[in-house]
């Protein structure tokens, strides 16, 4: 059983590698993680994230409420929220944001084609929501329909949320969404990205849903 200081280290860890990584400058992007039925641990706002410290994660009720932790919860508490209450299987969310991901929403490009087999076994697709203000109530508005069924979504102009069964898995889905991002950037500056064949798709998805359910 993870303890609540447990879960607050594991969250500084996350945020301390989207730092390393460039998956997000200064004090952008926010990370949370479910605790029981009622309450969310949650980044505090404008903190660095190269910098955060254990103590400073605040605990929240599922209206945003701060129950324990001082200062403010993220901008985007009600974003973090949604993911819980539409996805019960989710303990963790991240968002980042991502350099290469957010080019491709600039760029146009839909990373929901199934280009890389890797993205389609993993996360289906990543669908881009439409530009919604930073830290405003259009931010959940602009995933509900997403977040239901995928697991990363891309936030035009802005960056990326993930999804995951802990805080380790959802940072996951953060790195290949910038790996796939990388790859497809790179091939576009060649020309046009070739989509995978229709057979292959399937085969991809089939695999996908074995995954999903622990097979290998
Ligand atoms: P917070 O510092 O409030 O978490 O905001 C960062 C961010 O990425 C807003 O979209
Ligand atoms: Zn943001």
């Amino acid at each position: 059983m993870n303890t609540e200081w447990q879960l607050k280290e594991d969250i500084v860890r996350i945020c301390r590698m989207l730092h390393r990584k460039n998956y997000l400058a200064a004090t952008d992007g926010n990370v949370s993680v479910r605790l029981g039925d009622d309450r969310v641990l949650v980044t505090p706002s404008g903190v660095h994230k190269g910098l955060m410290e254990a103590y400073q994660i605040l605990i929240v009720d599922r209206q945003g409420r701060v129950l324990g932790g001082e200062g403010k919860p993220t901008s985007e508490v009600r974003m973090h929220l949604l993911a819980y209450e539409l996805r019960p299987d989710v303990q963790a969310v991240v968002h980042a944001h991502l350099p290469y991901a957010t080019a491709c929403t600039l760029a146009g490009i839909d990373l929901l084609e199934p280009i890389l087999p890797e993205v389609v076994i993993t996360l289906g697709g990543v669908p881009t929501a439409a530009y919604a203000t930073p830290g405003s109530d259009e931010v959940p508005e602009s995933i509900r329909a997403y977040i239901q069924e995928y697991d990363a979504v891309l936030l035009s102009r802005h960056g990326a949320m993930t999804v995951g069964t802990d805080v380790t898995d959802a940072y996951n889905k953060m790195e290949k969404l910038e790996h796939t991002a990388r790859v497809v950037l790179a091939a576009r500056l060649q020309g046009p990205l070739p989509p995978l064949p229709e057979a292959e798709v399937e085969k991809l998805r089939r695999l996908g849903e074995k995954y999903k359910d622990g097979g290998s």
